[in-house]
């Protein structure tokens, strides 16, 4: 057994390094068959270098390939040393035009709007900011790899086509033939070697063999080494490759992950090395397993050699490329070899062979290639003609190949040709997708060379006319899907399985190459183009004619269908030639000759679809108002129909052309005019119509979703364009040519309503009662949809061509009918309108002229809001309304109305005019059937308790009638006094029914319902009808007198409209007053329930003053300047009684300290918001001590609150119910929530805020403990004797435990011989003043913080319980501080309540926890804490003062003094002990700060003269300088020194201030409730400190002088003035988060050039930058996953571990998304502080609009991170979207 698992580096032989490049290279300048030498020498070094064990060795390799290989050919290149050789070669060079930068992964790229040719022309960054496109509309997206930089392509840019980088220097620089830089001999060399190199390549790269190599290749020695090598397939999942490779060759999971990632990647890796036995037998284990339900994984057993010369041929081509890469010259001789005719290759090229086995090759190589084509032949514009030529030689071989092989398009030669899948069509793509539910991994493309090509608008009418391409095209098209037909020779498609999607995308690969060369329109036609467009616009047809009639359906009647029809495939053709279709009708447009021929060729077409079967039995009579036609008999309800009928359409397509290009007036002989037959232009599309409206009305339920889909994409705006609205001009031009009465009762027919329309008592006969209901309705239905239709026919002229309008007006038409509906965001507003093949709607024209834009504010977005006079153009019956639409509209334009005082009708808005081709279309509105139509259905609604008819089908019926009057009007309007109109529809209007019949006139009929009470919502618009009629009437008789004076006609309408505002007014009038009236008994009710409810509304009152004011208001009244929060002079404030209610069970209490314990809900969690050092975490949690406070900050607890108050037991009896709800569910669901009850955490009852513990509140501590002994102090004990009392205090206490854990001592022997110093009682046990329940509780919070905090499992006992619960206190307060400071606001009274009554709780919470903690663990906490400021030579070493953090310190040696404190019965007051402990931390502090001082920096001037102040702080610095041993500069200026402590301090005043007024609850100076400026010594006097802070260092002179000098003497001190380490200094800069560039592009660029840390220069798939620290990460990829306690996690949560103790907020780059994780299983995402110009994010990038950083949103994006709101707004997003809880977020 060979199996070699050396993972060892082989040494390099000897022999190897003594290879010779120059030696070999001159060997070779001698030789006369080169080819054969340089064979020789690569069949012997080649398997010696490459491939030597089981696993690549790419360093060892590429050393020794430079080394050894490729040396000797650049030295043969150069005939010299290439180091001198390619500098001379490079300096030659006359630098490209093109820039032609091959895109990465994720590089954004840039596309201009105004210029571009079309959307594939995109540039790079540098190019684009360095461009004119700059200042243009531009689109940004993110390159998926491949494609190149276009700047320098005159053909791609209508201007601009240079940035300055690439601008050319001299003109006609492009021609000059890049050999002439190149010296002679030089060329000819460098012919050789390309042809030899060249061609090993691609030899070796074609090379099928396994065991066998090229003659000339073979090995001197063969040895028995093999490869198993595994190769990439498109069915295979990770999953079964990975498993299957642990089961095949042995391996670990992690190795079998690196393998499956590689091929992946790679598209081939050997997984096996051994002898050919040992591979053979992986090789059958893989097949086998592979081969159950698809075809088995490819593998195959390789001799090394053939592996070694494999890779070393991809070596050569990334060597080529390379050397090009030097010289223009150079390029151009390669293009050369690569594309010369090889007379023994049956005349293909290297090139070809390369293409024509690009099916074959794997991705790894692909690639390679691809890159070498890009840099090569379409860097060179000659070359690139040739290379195009070929390529489309190829093309129908390479899709054939294409079509069968199952990889990866992206990756494939077709790709080259185009790729669906590039950059600048990426968005365009994603929509489609998402409608085939594509997958998305395809996305990554490497190259694009078809849209390199084709796109060039020289290139691609070569290939037209040279080539034939469109035909090609269209011919190999029709070819792959010619199997899918059914015997009508209609296309069929086979259910819409995956695979079958994933073969139809790549066929519909050819759609998107068609459409590359169909993208520019040509402005000159030839001959020949003409002759070829044709040529391909036949076959076009014959593609089309496939798709008329597809998929047909028929009406299922009895039961429902059995299964749905196959139908998502032929909508998918039909959406993705949708734009191809529009694009050659608009080739058609821009030349006469080819439109006419086109109109002709289309026609045949179209007569050949109807003249097959089916389409219609005998000949039926129909006559109606004495107009009689001949029709067939067919019944859309009977028959097949099909919503296909792509020939129809596009026929009517050519049709509006003809009008609009004028063609039809001035040629008409050319034309085929009298060989159309209208009755049967209509007849398919009005089949359709009928479809729909028989669907709509609930004939067709039978045949389930499949046909209620297809009719949803008729209508939709991606298919609409080429469907609906084609087959709508269809109909206008069918009737244009037909007598209207005809055309009128043709549809009657067709919608099948002719015989109800034919019986006289219609309306009568639905009285009985022996009516089917649904035959009723559904005939209902059918009018209201016929009644639309014919509106539509008459009514929608906005479309260039049918109408006068100008492209812009139809599409402000579209925009103002989207607005009608309600203010949209710009997305939106795109998202509605139809875009063209380069994704334009030109909405950005004309939007302003019709829509007001407005800005968002922090959330939402921007909107466009419809400017008032553009409600005039509002048409209720819009024919691109859905039905919500049209309902919504029609709601808010009548809204809009009344708040206006305007009355409600809703008018059918003035219409533009015909065009002569479609101008007799409105002899419809004056036809018999039509006015009989209307008078039929009126008829009905005047008929007394009639069911005919339905408010729907009168409102049509209005409407139709307002038409046809306002085209009166109009008519009269424009007519000149000699050309005479002849539209009358208003002597009609007001004539009776002839017999049979009788009805009344339609005037007659609207007069009586103008009175009728039930019709209230239209009696508007029927007063409307009647005074228009007035007018038209007026105009009428006067017109055949004299001529029409307009402004009189107004003038009527004006006055009438004065009287109806008078109207109104008096009526609004009237409601004010009743609502006035209403609102008087309302408040009168009000109040009764306030009297009722009296005490209920007092308290809350009571509650709110509680908890907003900081001053209770029954506290002495106080001047504000005597306001001390602390020490014996600390104002004395009596608590006032506080009452608060349970939110659960709604019950008062008060809080007392033996009542049962109210709690407030919480939520604790870590946090490094404030941390200077990131790099510090908490090792090894069990053993950590936490008792000092780091001044970096580096980890700390914090305690947050919603502030909602339970009863504790209410509370407890509410989490036991939640837990054992959830524990029930996750058995019974598995399903997550958003909280971890397991964890303790649930949301608060009220407020649904995550939270995990409760604070108790508490009375103030000092009233139950303190008031007792400190009432009778007399003298104040100095600092220096407080101090020595409290030292002996605690070596009292030392003593006495260090006795008792010796065990004989007993108890009332432990005071013996010791002296203890006068009032200090050890023995005295202090009684715990609380109630079992507040003990409870206490300990609840304690535990909990020390959980949290720590990250341990809960312990009461621990003795580090007490130190967390400080810090906890004391972190919390720094965070509020440095928010508040940060927020500009004043310390005091700007905090929300619920931050408020949580500081206040927490801060009592704290100072009264030691009382359920053991006392002497908390007398030991004291006695260390002390000894950090007073040198205590027998306990532990404390932390230098440098690495203290003081307000730490301090809030923990003031929370843990009363341990010791309670045996004290000298009558010190402990108030007296927290002033000293105050005032010796500060002077510590300000030590602090002048040794960390950095004065070298401060620039300041000095402002005044030095005072006491700053000649104290003068003394001090002197004096350290002499106690650290000089090291420290010398410093001249006290004034710098004094400004410097000042502000260095304030941080920690601020705090103290905080902490004091919490604990003591002293109310707060006004002063500090504002923001003033002399807030330091308004400071100072609330925290009884000198304002001369330095005078502290002169009163207490004899105590501190000494301690100075020790905290100077020790070691860390000592080396930090030395400079051998640094510290903390002061004021710590508040904490941000990263600065962003304002342009999102530099995001994007930056997370391009990122690479994933771990799979060695691999692109990361998602880049992710955290916003806290601003690393970058490879998120959501298996290549980064690390493990977390025992479980993989991605880099993002591995991330958040160590930078912001499990929470984490991120950006991903290229979704442009926020993302925020906390824990494992807790994320959410949230809109990024990025906007567009419309004020819109976009989340995905799919929009491509710039993006620009949005200040304010950011801002309040820190805010949360700030105020530690970020778990609880995953909370709060997880709770409103319950699929955030399924989403594995440590994955990401
Ligand atoms: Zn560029
Ligand atoms: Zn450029
Ligand atoms: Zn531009
Ligand atoms: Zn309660
Ligand atoms: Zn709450
Ligand atoms: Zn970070
Ligand atoms: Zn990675």
């Amino acid at each position: 057994m060979a199996a070699t698992e050396s993972d060892e580096v082989p040494s390099i032989p000897k022999f190897l390094m003594d290879c010779s490049a120059k030696d070999i290279a001159l060997n070779w300048l001698q030789a006369t068959d080169l080819t054969r030498d340089v064979y020789q020498h690569l069949a012997y070094y080649v398997p010696k270098i490459y491939c030597r064990g089981s696993n690549p060795n790419p360093l060892n390799e590429e050393m020794l390939a430079q080394h050894i290989l490729l040396g000797p050919m650049e030295w043969y290149l150069c005939a010299e040393d290439p180091a001198v050789g390619i500098t001379k070669l490079e300096k030659a060079n006359k630098s490209s035009q093109l820039c032609g930068r091959v895109f990465k992964i994720g590089e954004p790229t840039y596309s201009c709007r105004d210029c571009a040719v079309d959307p594939t022309c995109v540039l790079c960054m540098e190019c684009f900011l360095a461009s004119v496109h700059r200042a243009h509309r531009y689109r940004m997206t993110t390159s998926g790899g491949g494609g190149f930089c276009d700047c320098g392509d005159t053909e791609a840019w209508k201007q601009g086509p240079y940035c300055l980088k690439h601008k050319p220097t001299v003109s006609g620089a492009m021609e000059e033939d890049p050999l002439a830089h190149l010296p002679e001999d030089m060329i000819g060399r460098a012919y050789n070697i390309f042809a030899i190199t060249f061609k090993y390549a691609v030899d070796m790269l074609t090379w099928v063999e396994e065991d066998r190599l090229p003659s000339g290749l073979e090995p001197p020695e063969k040895e028995d080494t093999y490869y198993c090598m595994l190769f990439n397939d498109e069915v295979h999942t990770y999953e079964q490759v990975i498993y299957t490779l642990q089961k095949a060759v042995n391996c670990t999971q992690k190795e079998a992950v690196s393998f499956a990632t590689t091929v992946d990647r790679d598209g081939r890796r050997s997984v096996r090395y051994g002898d050919f036995q040992f591979c053979e037998q992986a090789k059958t284990v893989i097949v086998r397993n592979t081969s159950r339900q698809t075809k088995p994984l490819k593998v195959q057993v390789m001799h090394s050699s053939v592996v070694a010369h494999q890779n070393f041929a991809i070596k050569l081509l990334i060597w080529l490329s390379q050397v090009i890469g030097y010289s223009g010259g150079l390029r151009r001789i390669l293009c050369e070899v690569g594309l010369q005719q090889r007379p023994d290759e049956e005349g293909s090229s290297l090139i070809d062979k390369l293409m024509l086995c690009d099916s074959k090759l794997w991705k790894g190589a692909r690639n390679i290639y691809h890159q070498l084509f890009m840099s090569s032949l379409l860097m060179d514009l000659k070359s690139k003609k040739l290379f195009a030529v070929r390529f489309a030689k190829n093309y129908p071989q390479l899709q054939r190949d294409f079509m069968e092989d199952d990889h990866e398009r992206v990756v494939s030669v077709t790709a080259l040709s185009v790729q669906l899948f590039t950059v600048p069509t990426l968005n365009y793509e994603r929509l489609q997708t998402d409608y085939v539910n594509d997958d998305h991994d395809r996305e990554f493309s490497v190259t694009d060379l078809s849209v390199q090509i084709f796109t060039v608008p020289s290139l691609a009418r070569i290939l037209i006319t040279d080539e034939n391409l469109m035909t090609t095209i269209i011919q190999t098209f029709m070819d792959h899907l010619m199997r899918q037909r059914d015997s009508h020779g209609r296309f069929q498609f086979e259910r819409y399985t995956a695979i079958q999607a994933f073969k139809f995308r790549r066929v519909q690969s050819l759609i998107g190459d068609l459409k590359y060369v169909l993208v520019s329109k040509p402005t000159e036609w030839t001959d020949k183009l003409r002759e070829k467009f044709l040529e391909g616009f036949e076959v076009f047809l014959q593609l089309l004619k496939r798709m008329q009639g597809m998929d047909p359906v028929t009406r299922q009647v009895g039961q429902h269908i059995e299964m749905e029809p196959e139908w998502e495939a032929a909508f998918t053709l039909q959406m993705k030639l949708t734009h191809i279709i529009s694009m050659i009708q608009e080739w058609c447009a821009s030349d006469e000759r080819v439109l006419i021929e086109a109109y002709r060729k289309c026609l045949i077409v179209l007569l050949q679809c109807h003249s097959g079967p089916c389409d219609g039995e005998q000949p039926i009579t129909l006559s109606m108002c004495g107009h009689t036609l001949e029709s067939v008999q067919y019944r859309v309800s009977q028959h097949q129909v099909s919503i296909h009928l792509p020939v129809s359409r596009l026929f009517s397509g050519l049709h509006v052309l003809l009008s609009k290009t004028e063609v039809a007036y001035r040629f008409p002989e050319l034309l085929p005019l009298s060989e159309l037959s209208p009755p049967l232009l209509i007849e398919h599309p009005l089949h359709c119509m009928v479809l729909c409206a028989q669907v709509h009305a609930g004939m067709w339920r039978r045949n389930g979703f499949s046909l209620v889909n297809q009719i949803y994409y008729y209508h939709n705006v991606k298919c609409r364009v080429e469907m609906y609205d084609k087959d709508l001009i269809m109909l206008q031009a069918g009737a244009s040519m037909m007598d209207p009465n005809h055309f009128l009762m043709i549809m009657l027919c067709r919608f099948e309503l002719y015989h109800i329309f034919n019986s006289l008592d219609y309306g009568k006969r639905f009285n009985s009662e022996h009516t089917n209901k649904d035959v009723l309705q559904q005939n209902n239905t059918l009018i209201e949809e016929m009644l639309h239709l014919t509106m539509m026919v008459v009514g929608e002229r906005y479309t260039a061509g049918v109408g006068h309008v100008s492209a812009e007006e139809e599409l402000k038409r579209e925009i103002v009918h989207q607005l009608c509906i309600r203010p949209m965001a710009h997305s939106e507003l795109v998202k509605a309108l139809p875009e063209d093949e380069n994704k334009e709607t030109g909405m950005e024209k004309v939007i302003e002229s019709v829509a007001s834009f407005k800005k968002p504010g922090l959330t939402g977005r921007g909107l466009y809001e419809l400017k008032p006079e553009c409600t005039k153009e509002f048409n209720v019956f819009f024919y691109h309304y859905s039905r919500a639409d049209q309902s919504k509209a029609e709601e808010a334009q009548r809204k809009l109305r009344k708040q206006n005082g305007e009355d409600t009708a809703l008018p059918p808005p003035v219409l533009p005019h015909f065009c002569p081709l479609f101008a007799s279309l409105v002899n419809i509105l004056q036809s018999d059937v039509y006015v009989y139509i209307l008078r039929t259905v009126l008829q009905w609604v005047v008929e007394p308790n009639g069911h005919a008819w339905t408010e729907s089908m009168l409102q049509r019926v209005l409407h139709l009638i307002g038409m046809a009057l306002q085209e009166e009007k109009q008519q009269i309007e424009s007519a000149t006094a000699d050309s005479d109109f002849t539209f009358n529809f208003t002597s009609k209007f007001s004539r009776p029914g002839e017999a049979p019949e009788n009805t009344p006139s339609i005037l007659a009929m609207l007069e009586t319902l103008q009175n009728s009470p039930h019709l209230e919502v239209y009696k508007d618009m029927i007063k409307w009808i009647l005074k228009l009629f007035g007018i038209v009437k007026k105009m009428r008789e006067r017109t055949s007198s004299a001529p029409v004076v307009e402004t009189e006609g107004h003038g009527v309408e004006e006055c009438i409209r004065d009287k109806d505002k008078a109207d109104r007014k008096r009526k609004a009038e009237i409601a004010r007053l009743r609502r006035e009236k209403i609102l008087a008994q309302m408040s009168e009710m009000q109040r009764h329930f306030i009297d009722e409810n009296r005490e209920l509304f007092q308290q809350t009152l009571e509650e709110l003053e509680a908890s907003s004011s900081t001053a209770p208001d029954n506290s002495p009244i106080v001047p504000d300047a005597a306001l001390i929060a602390l020490g014996p002079k600390q104002t004395r404030v009596f608590e006032k009684k506080q009452v608060v209610t349970c939110i659960l069970c709604q019950e008062e209490q008060e809080i007392r300290i033996n009542n049962k314990a109210m709690v407030l809900a919480s939520f604790v969690q870590r946090s490094t918001v404030l941390s200077k050092n990131r790099a510090r975490t908490i090792q090894d949690p069990d053993n950590y001590d936490p008792l000092f406070m780091h001044p970096d900050l580096a980890c700390g607890t914090h305690v947050g609150s919603c502030g909602h108050i339970m009863h504790a037991h209410c509370w407890q009896s509410y989490f036991d119910a939640v837990q054992a709800k959830e524990q029930r569910r996750q058995q019974r669901l598995r399903v997550h929530t958003s909280y971890d009850v397991e964890n303790g955490e649930f949301l608060c009852p009220l407020c649904e805020c995550l939270s995990n513990t409760v604070i108790p509140l508490l009375p103030s501590p000092r009233s139950p403990l303190n008031s007792d002994n400190s009432k009778n102090c007399t003298g104040l004990p100095a600092l220096s004797r407080w101090l020595k009392c409290t030292l002996q205090q605690l070596n009292v206490l030392k003593k006495i435990q260090e006795k008792q854990t010796v065990p004989d001592n007993l108890p009332n022997t432990i005071l013996e011989g010791m002296e203890v110093p006068e009032g200090f009682e050890p023995d005295v046990k202090p009684k715990n003043p609380y109630s079992d329940s507040i003990k409870e509780m206490l300990t609840t919070l304690a535990t909990a913080t020390y959980k949290v905090g720590l990250k341990v499992h809960p312990n009461e006992q621990d003795p580090r319980v007490p130190i967390m619960c400080r810090g906890s206190c004391a972190y919390t307060m720094q965070a509020i501080e440095r928010f508040l400071a940060d927020e500009e606001k004043p310390l005091f009274g700007h905090l929300p309540c619920r931050q408020d009554d949580c500081l206040k709780a927490l801060t009592r919470f704290a100072a009264s926890q030691w009382t359920v903690s053991s006392v002497s663990v908390v007398q030991n906490q004291y006695a260390r804490l002390l000894s950090v400021l007073i040198p205590d030579d027998n306990t532990p070493i404390p932390p230098s003062i440098l690495d203290v953090d003081m307000f730490h310190l301090l809030v923990s040696l003031v929370l843990s003094s009363p341990a010791l404190h309670c045996h004290d019965f000298t009558g010190v007051s402990l108030a007296v002990g927290h002033l000293h402990l105050f005032h010796l931390v500060t002077m510590a502090h300000i030590v602090q700060i002048l040794l960390t001082s950095s004065t070298e920096d401060n620039n300041m001037d000095q402002e005044s003269a030095d005072g006491v102040e700053e000649a104290a702080a003068l003394t001090v610095f002197d004096k350290l300088r002499q106690y650290s041993g000089s090291a420290l500069n010398s410093m001249s200026s006290g004034w710098h020194l004094w400004q410097y402590i000042k502000t260095g301090i304030m941080p920690y005043l601020r705090c103290s201030a905080l902490f004091f007024h919490y604990l003591n609850s002293v109310p707060v100076p006004v002063e500090l409730q504002e923001n003033r400026p002399h807030h330091f010594e308004l400071l100072c006097r609330y925290l009884s400190l000198p304002t001369n802070l330095m005078s502290l260092f002169q009163t207490e002179n004899e105590t501190i002088e000494p301690l100075m000098q020790r905290w100077c003497g020790v070691a860390e001190v000592q080396s930090f003035v030395k400079r051998e380490r640094t510290a903390i200094s002061y004021p710590r800069e508040s904490n941000k988060l990263i600065e962003l560039p304002d342009d999102y592009s530099c995001l994007i660029n930056r997370a391009s050039c990122f690479t994933c840390p771990k799979s060695g220069g691999d692109k990361s798939r998602a880049p992710t930058l955290c916003l806290v620290c601003g690393g970058m990460l490879c998120s959501q990829s298996y290549c980064c996953q690390t493990e977390l306690e025992g479980e993989d996690v991605g880099a993002c949560t591995a991330h958040t571990y160590t930078c912001g103790c499990g929470v984490g907020i991120f950006l991903r780059v290229r979704e442009s998304q926020v993302l925020f994780l906390a824990g494992k299983t807790k994320g959410c995402f949230y809109p990024p502080p990025y906007l567009d110009d419309y004020g819109e994010t976009d989340q995905g990038l799919r929009r491509g609009n710039p993006l620009h950083l949005c200040k304010e949103r950011y801002r309040k994006l820190q805010k949360l991170w700030q105020q530690h709101s970020i778990t609880e707004e995953i909370g709060h997003a997880q709770e409103a979207n319950q699929t955030l809880v399924g989403i594995d977020w440590q994955h990401l």
